[in-house]
């Protein structure tokens, strides 16, 4: 689950990092109050939404009237902003973030991930940050560093100056950093981040470190232990048929491609994805209805992947373990009838009773392809979605 901008800076704050002193408005006049108590003569208005990218769509303004921000509020509150890291549609603006405007001598990139494979939370940093950090990546990869921690050992001062350096801080700078990283890793682990972004990282012109942007995202699977984090949930930003899926516990996650997929078990349902893209296809969605196939999910499966006007033919397929093939393909017909599905379904059941399964689907007197090959109930699919 993502946080907005606001959101995570006051979870910084909480963690005593250096953020700009703010306030979030829903009303364009708002932005009027919203200054005077800010206090100076220049402000950051800034658009809330769940993606970055934002400055360079003009979703971030430096304002020295009032009156501009009001006028900037206008413009976005209630539309939709598109950056390079939204959809064609964009993510609608709800609120926005008005700052005491910094003053900037250099934007640095710092972020931290989990990586799996050495189990460790890795802070990845660069002195080039800012809105161009994607270029960074690509064609400077040596100005980036990427350092290891492991929760609450001794060796954190050490870690941290390793990426002090390439950020190139002076002595100060790297004082007030170490405890910057150590407040960052507290917060990644207390509050089960799976992902933490500050870009721009900058130094002021007073020469001290500053947050200036923040993205966090938090591990779904744990927000039944973060409750107060589980409130700041935003649902217009994320998309409906994967809200109704998660809501209905079916794990489904929207692509591009045309074939809907309906698979039990997520290492099949990614098996199934893959198996289409072999044959030339793309899948319009990864979606796992669970252990549990019955009629009542199958028929909410079919329901979210034909909300989606891309796909043009359902691929179903279902391994038997626990339950039984001929039960499924009886709850698969009842729930093609129920949702009046109007594309082809191709069904590929295997497992346990999968053959008495398959003869209930092909005497159904609804049109379904039951073929229990899967390269040959992909390929089936693939032709079918042309
Ligand atoms: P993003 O484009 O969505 O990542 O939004 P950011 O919050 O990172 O803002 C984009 C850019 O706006 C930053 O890289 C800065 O260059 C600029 N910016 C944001 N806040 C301030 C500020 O307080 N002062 C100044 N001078 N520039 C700012
Ligand atoms: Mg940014």
């Amino acid at each position: 689950m993502n946080l907005h901008e606001y959101q995570g800076k006051a979870l910084f704050a909480e963690y005593n990092l250096p953020v700009s002193k703010g306030k979030v408005v829903f009303k364009a006049e708002d932005i009027i109050d919203a200054c005077n108590e800010i206090g100076g003569s220049k402000w950051v208005v800034k658009a809330q939404v769940h993606a970055g990218g934002r400055g360079k769509s003009g979703g971030v303004e430096l304002i020295s009237n009032p009156e501009d921000g009001v006028k900037f509020a206008q413009k976005w509150l209630g539309k939709n902003l598109v950056t390079y890291q939204t959809d064609k549609k964009g993510q609608p603006v709800n609120c926005i973030l008005v700052e005491e405007c910094t003053n900037i001598a250099k934007e640095l990139y710092l972020s931290a991930i989990i990586d799996r494979e050495s189990q460790q939370i890795v802070f990845i940093g660069s002195s080039e940050g800012g809105v161009n950090i994607e270029d960074v990546a690509k064609n400077m990869p040596e100005k980036i560093i990427y350092q290891g921690f492991v929760y609450k050992d001794d060796s954190l001062n050490e870690n941290a100056e390793n990426i002090a350096k390439v950020l190139k801080l002076n002595d100060q700078q790297t004082l007030q950093f170490i405890p910057i990283i150590d407040n960052l890793l507290r917060l990644f682990v207390e509050k089960d981040l799976s992902l933490l972004e500050i870009n721009p990282l900058v130094i002021t012109e007073n020469g001290d470190l500053h947050c200036l942007d923040a993205k966090i995202n938090i591990d779904s699977n744990a927000l039944y232990r973060q409750p107060e984090l589980l409130d700041m949930r935003d649902e217009t930003q994320e998309d409906p048929s994967e809200s109704e899926a998660a809501k209905n516990d079916l794990s489904y996650v929207s692509l591009d491609g045309n074939i809907g997929c309906m698979v039990n078990g997520a290492g099949l349902a990614m098996g199934t994805m893959d198996t289409i893209k072999f044959f030339g296809g793309n899948p319009a969605n990864f979606l796992d209805v669970g252990g549990t196939a019955t009629q009542e999910r199958v028929a909410k499966a079919f329901k979210i992947i034909l909300d989606d006007p891309k796909v043009k033919v359902v691929l179903v397929n279902i391994f038997g373990g626990i339950v039984r093939c001929d039960l499924i393909a009886e709850g698969i017909i009842a729930a093609i009838k129920e949702v009046e599905v109007k594309i082809p379904v191709v069904v590929r059941l295997e497992g346990n009773n999968a053959d008495i399964g398959s003869k209930i689907l092909s005497k159904a007197k609804i049109k379904i392809e039951s073929i229990n090959d899967l390269a040959v109930a992909a390929k089936k699919a693939v032709l079918l979605a042309k």
